[in-house]
């Protein structure tokens, strides 16, 4: 390993240290399929707001997670790890990952992809979110109009863990 490539995992380590240590009560649930028991057994313990991927993202499961499943894959698994999850003590709320570059999305896709993931929580689910926080935080002025027309807040960043750092916070 070279020095930059060293520097850089610690680096990460580090970030993933304060994080677990501060960030305990935020999780953006975005790779359940890694270990979705580990992931029930946190939200008994820690009660965290857990902010959700739905299948509208499940391309993005696939090629960052390779979680390995189509849209309808997807569906069913969320439909029955999901409650599971508020049954054991978490706030559930939605994360949609949009595109790192939100401008380059037209407004009309953005509005698709927000509404999937509402659709997804109140018609498969039966919960109404009321925030959301947007993949990479990067979000725009339309997707925080379309958010707020769908009654949603947009959450800002503040200390946070991921779902697939929650078997060592056991
Ligand atoms: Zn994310």
């Amino acid at each position: 390993m070279g020095l930059s490539t060293r520097l850089l995992s610690f680096a990460k380590s580090m970030y993933k240290k304060y994080q677990n240590h501060v960030g305990r009560k935020i999780v953006h649930v975005e790779s359940p399929h890694y270990n979705p028991e580990a992931l029930v057994g946190y939200c008994k313990k820690y009660k965290p707001k857990c902010f959700c991927i739905t299948p509208v993202n499940y391309e993005f499961l696939n090629s960052e997670y390779s979680a390995g499943m189509n849209r309808d894959q997807l569906a069913q698994f969320l439909k029955k790890l999901y409650p599971r999850m508020k049954e054991a003590g978490a706030d559930l709320q939605l994360h949609v990952h949009v595109s790192w570059l939100p401008a380059l999305v037209s407004k009309e896709k953005k509005r698709v992809m927000i509404e999937d993931a509402v659709r997804f929580f109140r018609n498969e689910l039966g919960i109404v979110p009321s925030e959301i926080i947007f993949g990479w935080f990067a979000w725009d002025t339309e997707m925080e109009i379309i958010s707020k027309d769908l009654g949603l807040k947009v959450v800002k960043w503040s200390p946070y863990i991921y779902d697939r750092w929650c078997e060592e916070l056991l």
